[in-house]
């Protein structure tokens, strides 16, 4: 293959939407000649797998406001001051909800799907930063080396891509920005370059109860129907908790769907359970027609799951949820002519259960503008001052899944009932006793205002308030049975 060289000012490994975000906060202060490398061919391409609802809250919106596409977001969104939840039991038993709201006096979050998310930074691109960013599609980063070819003193980054299947480019930018998620090539290559002793950008693992689950999405039509002669439709601006009639752990699953803003739009049932359940096992698209028709006799499966949608259903991969992890090393200096910095999923990664997948990969792209602020866009001083202040809030974020919500998906019925005590206790203490007691982490996490690190101390302050109040109960309990 020809390899075509082409240096730049930036290159960014990843359009997702760190990477996009990225490359609007650095056009924005006046870096030019950005490259976004994505190995997607398409901005919005649909991913069955990956078309989850990001719920984007006021973390995220600091950025949506700093790249001015609020507007946007609260047209494509549904708004979560209007989120209505429908459970549908086996029976046909139907009812909907208002979810309670934590604080009126919060900025209102964005359900949003992920392939109408990124598509909006991409048209932001398109209309107003397309002399400064190039993006390629179908292009995949496959590898970084760092050398000085004799001739020159410095050390170069040097990055090959594989575009369009067929063909290798080389790039040798200034700046390499690393926002290519959980499996980071360009995490991975520092941890290789790193010295055996330092493993900063190793990363380090903290398990949580919802790890390890597997997961699917069910494609389903628009306005699918919710009975069998089709007089009743669904909404897309309305959730589902869609129950099935077995209640064994092997055999019961549950469809989850988020709501969406286009009524023309596709949605998306997710299915999330055990990986030795009996759905996993289902081998073809009529086993799985099968198991949908006796799970969810409430409805009509044939007129909503097509049998390509079932056998697509059945030969995709899924995915596990991560255990919650995260690196110790943000950036790296080469020198003053190249520097490589993280951010997203390539430095912390976790399941879905506090919904801050997307809200904390873009606040890390706040943190990154932030300190090139502070610097004047001097990249010798902002990439440790980025580390340094964000390095705190990932552990928390980190700490904070392993004890946020990891029950909900009712993996253990046992331990999510004493999981919903725990919570429904801190709520009520907290009303009663708003001095001494913080409200549960699941509602605080909701609170732009308060970073990661404080949201954990609140919570540890509670569980240390609690465990006294616990040692004091069992002290008076067992000296009044002496006495
Ligand atoms: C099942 C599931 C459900 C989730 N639900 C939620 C949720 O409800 N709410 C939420 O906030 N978050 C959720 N997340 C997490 C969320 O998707 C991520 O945290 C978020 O997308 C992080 O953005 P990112 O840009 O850092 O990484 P990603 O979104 O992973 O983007 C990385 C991009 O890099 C590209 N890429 C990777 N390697 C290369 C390469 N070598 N060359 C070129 N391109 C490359 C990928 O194609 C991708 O587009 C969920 C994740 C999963 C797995």
């Amino acid at each position: 293959m020809k390899i075509a060289e082409n240096d730049g000012q930036v290159l960014i490994i990843g359009g997702g939407p760190a990477g996009l975000a990225t490359a609007i906060i650095l056009a924005k202060r006046g870096f030019q000649n950005i490259t976004v490398l994505e190995k997607r061919p398409s901005a919005n391409y649909y991913e069955p797998d990956k078309s989850f609802n990001y719920l984007i809250d006021g973390r995220g919106q600091k950025l949506i406001d700093y790249i001015e596409i609020a507007d946007k977001l609260s047209q494509n969104g549904v708004s979560s001051t209007d989120f209505y939840l429908t459970k549908v039991e086996s029976n046909g038993n139907r009812k909907t909800l208002k979810l309670p709201i934590v604080d009126p006096n919060r900025k209102a979050a964005y359900w949003i799907t992920r392939q109408t998310f990124v598509g909006l930074l991409y048209e932001e691109i398109q209309h107003k930063w397309h002399n400064y960013i190039n993006i390629i599609f179908n292009s995949k980063c496959v590898g970084i080396t760092k050398n000085s070819d004799g001739k020159e003193k410095l050390e170069k980054i040097k990055v090959t891509a594989e575009i369009d299947n067929n063909k290798l480019q080389q790039f040798q930018p200034l700046l390499l920005v690393g926002c290519d998620g959980i499996n980071s090539i360009v995490r991975n290559t520092l941890n290789k370059w790193e010295d055996s002793l330092s493993s900063k950008f190793e990363m380090q693992y903290f398990p949580s109860p919802s790890s390890g689950l597997k997961y699917k999405i069910l494609t389903l039509p628009p306005k699918f129907p919710l009975t069998e002669n089709g007089d009743e439709l669904s909404t897309s601006e309305m959730a589902y908790a869609i129950r099935s009639v077995f209640k064994d752990k092997n055999n019961s699953i549950s469809l989850g769907l988020l709501p969406v803003k286009n009524p023309d739009e596709v949605r998306s049932a997710n299915i999330v359970t055990k990986p030795n359940h009996h759905i996993w096992k289902l081998k073809d698209g009529k086993e799985i027609h099968n198991f949908f028709n006796q799970s969810f006799p409430q409805l009509p499966i044939q007129k909503i799951v097509s049998l390509r949608e079932a056998e697509r259903f059945a030969v995709s991969q899924g995915g596990e949820f991560p255990i919650p992890q995260h690196c110790n090393g943000f950036y790296s200096k080469l020198n003053d002519e190249a520097f490589i910095v993280l951010l997203g999923d390539a430095i912390h990664s976790f399941p879905p259960d506090l919904g801050q997948g997307v809200n904390s990969a873009l606040e890390d792209v706040c943190i990154l503008n932030e300190t090139l602020e502070k610097s004047n866009n001097n990249l010798s001083e902002a990439l440790p001052l980025y580390e340094s202040s964000r390095l705190p809030d990932t552990k928390a974020l980190i700490r904070l899944m392993q004890v946020g919500y990891p029950w909900q998906y009712n993996q253990a019925p046992l331990r999510k009932k004493l999981w919903n005590v725990n919570f429904l206790l801190r709520l009520a203490l907290s009303k009663i006793l708003p001095f001494a007691f913080s409200p549960p982490a699941f509602f605080l996490v909701q609170n732009h205002q308060l970073s990661y690190s404080e949201i954990l101390a609140k919570a540890e302050r509670t569980t240390r308030i609690l465990y006294v109040i616990l040692v004091f109960i069992v002290l008076v309990l067992v000296s009044s049975r002496l006495g």
